[in-house]
C-alpha cells in the first residue's frame, strides 16, 4: 500500500508539473503575442429582441497563435489575470476597441456603443478611471460611444470601491453593466447603491431554456426574479447566450427586451459588423 501511494503521489506530481510547465508556456507565448500583434478583437451585437435592431456591440478578444491556432480568452484571460499580464493586454484591447469605433466614425459608418469587459484586476486598478477617459480623448470619442461590462464577482469583491468607481464613470457619461449576473451572491442592498445601466442575466440560466423552459422551473424562476430586480432598481436587463427562438420567446414573455447570442449573430471581425451597421436596422 505504501509503493502504491508513493506511485499515485508521484503520478499526481507530474501531472502537476506538466500543468504548470503549460500555464508558463502559455504566459510566455502571451506576452511574445503582444508584441506580435496576435490579438485582434471581434464584435457581438446586442439587439432589441422585438425589432431586432442593433443597439450596441459587444467586443471580445481573440488570440490567434502561428502554431497552436485559435486560443479562446476563456483559456488565457484567467491565466492573465492570475500573472497580472492582463494589466498589459487590457488597455490594447480598449485602445483598440475606441480606434475601430473612430474608424468607423470617420468612414461615415452609423455607429452604436461598443462595450469593453474590464477584468476584475484592470478594475481594481487606482488610475481605471484616468485611463478609460484617456483611451476616449486620444480617439477623440463622446463618452457614451464606450460602455464597460465587470463581472458581477469583480463588482462585489470590493463594494464600496466599486461604488466609487462606477459614480465617477457615470458622472462622466460612461455607462457600466454588471456582466455575468446571478453567478456571484450580490447584496440586494449594495446593487441598490451601484449606479449601473444593465445587468446582464448569465448565459448558464439562458441555455437550460433552449428546449423546454417548463422543465427547469428554477432557471426560470431566477431569470424572472433577476428581471423584476432590473425593473425595481431601473436597470436594463440582458441576456446573453440566446441560441434560439424558444430562449428569446421565453424572455421576451417575461419581459426581457434586449439580448446577445448565436440566433442573432455570433461575435464576427470588424468588417463583418461593419456590414451589420450599414444594413441593419438601428433604433
Ligand atoms: P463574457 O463576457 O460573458 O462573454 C460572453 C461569451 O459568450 C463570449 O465568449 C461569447 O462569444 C459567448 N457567446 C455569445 N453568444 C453565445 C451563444 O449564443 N451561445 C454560447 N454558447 N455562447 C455565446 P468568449 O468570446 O469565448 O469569451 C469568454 C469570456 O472571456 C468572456 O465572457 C469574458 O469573461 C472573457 N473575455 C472575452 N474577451 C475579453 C476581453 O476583451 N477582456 C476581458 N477582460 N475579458 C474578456
Ligand atoms: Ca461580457
Ligand atoms: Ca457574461
Ligand atoms: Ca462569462
Amino acid at each position: 500500500a505504501k509503493a502504491e501511494g508513493r506511485r499515485c503521489y508521484h503520478f499526481y506530481t507530474s501531472e502537476m508539473d506538466a500543468a504548470l510547465q503549460e500555464r508558463m508556456e502559455l504566459d510566455q507565448a502571451m506576452r511574445q503575442a503582444l508584441e506580435r500583434n496576435e490579438f485582434h478583437l471581434v464584435y457581438q451585437p446586442r439587439v432589441d429582441l422585438v425589432s431586432g435592431c442593433v443597439l450596441s456591440l459587444e467586443a471580445l478578444v481573440r488570440w490567434r497563435h502561428p502554431q497552436w491556432g485559435m486560443i479562446s480568452p476563456g483559456r488565457f484571460i484567467p491565466l492573465a489575470e492570475e500573472t497580472g499580464f492582463i494589466l498589459a493586454l487590457g488597455p490594447r484591447i480598449l485602445r483598440q476597441a475606441c480606434e475601430q469605433i473612430r474608424a468607423w466614425k470617420a468612414r461615415g459608418i452609423p455607429t452604436v456603443p461598443v462595450a469593453v469587459n474590464l477584468s476584475a484586476r484592470e478594475f481594481q486598478q487606482p488610475d481605471i478611471i484616468e485611463r478609460i477617459l484617456a483611451a476616449l480623448n486620444n480617439t477623440g470619442l463622446d463618452a457614451c460611444d464606450l460602455e464597460i461590462e465587470i463581472t458581477e464577482s469583480a463588482a462585489m469583491s470590493s463594494v464600496e470601491q466599486t461604488i466609487r468607481i462606477l459614480t465617477d464613470l457615470n458622472g462622466h457619461g460612461v455607462r457600466v453593466s454588471i456582466d455575468d449576473f446571478g453567478t456571484a451572491y450580490s447584496s440586494l442592498n449594495y446593487l441598490k447603491r451601484l449606479p449601473v445601466h444593465a445587468i446582464k442575466i448569465d448565459q448558464s440560466f439562458v441555455s437550460d431554456m433552449k428546449v423546454d423552459p417548463a422543465n427547469h422551473p428554477e432557471d426560470a424562476a431566477i431569470i424572472r426574479a433577476i428581471i423584476g430586480l432590473g425593473e425595481t432598481l431601473g436597470m436594463k436587463v440582458i441576456a446573453e447566450g440566446i441560441e434560439n427562438t424558444v430562449q428569446r420567446d421565453f424572455l421576451l414573455d417575461h419581459g426581457c427586451l434586449q439580448g446577445q447570442g448565436y440566433l442573432f449573430s455570433r461575435p464576427v471581425p470588424a468588417e463583418a459588423v461593419e456590414q451589420l451597421l450599414v444594413n441593419a436596422k438601428t433604433p
